[in-house]
């Protein structure tokens, strides 16, 4: 079952919150030289046009990424993290028309998020494995140290481990078709703290009224796990006749010092502008 497409959702505020997750996590990678290993199990197109059939279906960009956007000079004075995020936003549509005004009409997915970091000594390995999905990525100018892998995400990963560079850092970014794609991420999670004890692990998860994540929350938690921190940035209560999804998960196993600190502030920011209802939590899942 591969129905899933992302374009219908592309600029959420789910896609909100994990990019900026990324952008976080990366920053504080690239204080040190050392080179990292980058693997993104889930990929997607890589970019996003807002004026795609599909994404024109829903425009659940315009209460994810858009207010944003309108508002990115006042926001980007009050926190630097976001400030830069949306700088990033503006050369993503510069790219995308050189010749354009400054408008929205593109939006950037966890691929192009990760060739920001991207410096010479790292590698980046994007799988995907819808084909027409990898189609798309495939089309997209990427740097000659970004592979892009038809093919299934978390085996891909797992054969791949340990790597060879002193860091790695891993997005997986399921859709969640399958119930079952919770217990094989928490699986793999604990594969990956096997092999590579050190990682940082980025895995999105969404809420929803059924509430499979705690599969997820409560195997790896089972499976011994150390160092799981998570974000949620919830729009709204699940209430028993609601439907849909009512918020966003982000858990980062060994998140770097002062991510929670620096998270924190700019998620309140974007919760205030994009749920005024809603809320942010963050914490230890698993302590040290
Ligand atoms: N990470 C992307 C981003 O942030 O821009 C969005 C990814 S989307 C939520 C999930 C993607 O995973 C879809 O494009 C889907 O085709 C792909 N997919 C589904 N099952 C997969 C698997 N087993 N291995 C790799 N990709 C898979």
């Amino acid at each position: 079952m591969l129905a899933y497409q992302h374009a219908y959702h592309a600029g959420n505020f789910a896609d909100v919150h994990k990019h900026l997750t990324l952008f976080a996590v990366t920053h504080y990678l690239l204080r040190k030289k050392s080179p990292v290993t980058y693997f993104d199990t889930h990929a997607g197109r890589g970019r996003y046009p807002l004026d795609a059939e599909e994404t024109r279906k829903l425009e659940e960009y315009r209460q994810g990424v858009a207010p944003l956007w309108e508002e990115r000079k006042a926001l980007g004075q009050s926190d630097p993290l976001l400030g830069e995020w949306l700088d990033r936003l503006v050369q993503a549509q510069r790219e995308a028309r050189p010749e354009g005004k400054s408008q929205l009409t593109v939006y950037p997915g966890s691929p192009w998020w990760l060739t920001q970091a991207l410096r010479p000594q790292d590698q980046l390995s994007l799988f995907e494995l819808h084909p027409k999905e990898h189609d798309h990525l495939s089309g997209q100018a990427l740097p000659t140290n970004a592979r892009r892998i038809h093919g299934d995400g978390l085996e891909g990963l797992k054969k791949r481990l340990p790597v060879a560079t002193p860091r790695l850092c891993v997005l997986i970014d399921p859709s969640y078709e399958r119930k079952e794609e919770y217990a094989e991420v928490a699986a793999t999670l604990s594969e990956i703290g096997r092999k590579a004890r050190h990682a940082i692990v980025m895995i999105w998860y969404p809420l929803l009224p059924a509430g499979r994540h705690h599969v997820l929350l409560d195997e790896v938690k089972r499976a011994g796990l150390r160092k799981l921190w998570r974000s949620e940035f919830i729009l709204r209560d699940p209430g028993a006749a609601s439907h849909g999804m009512y918020g966003s998960g982000m858990l980062v196993m060994n998140p770097p010092w002062g991510l929670d600190e620096m998270l924190n502030q700019t998620m309140s920011l974007i919760r205030a502008r994009l749920a005024p209802q809603g809320r942010h939590e963050s914490g230890w899942w698993v302590g040290e």
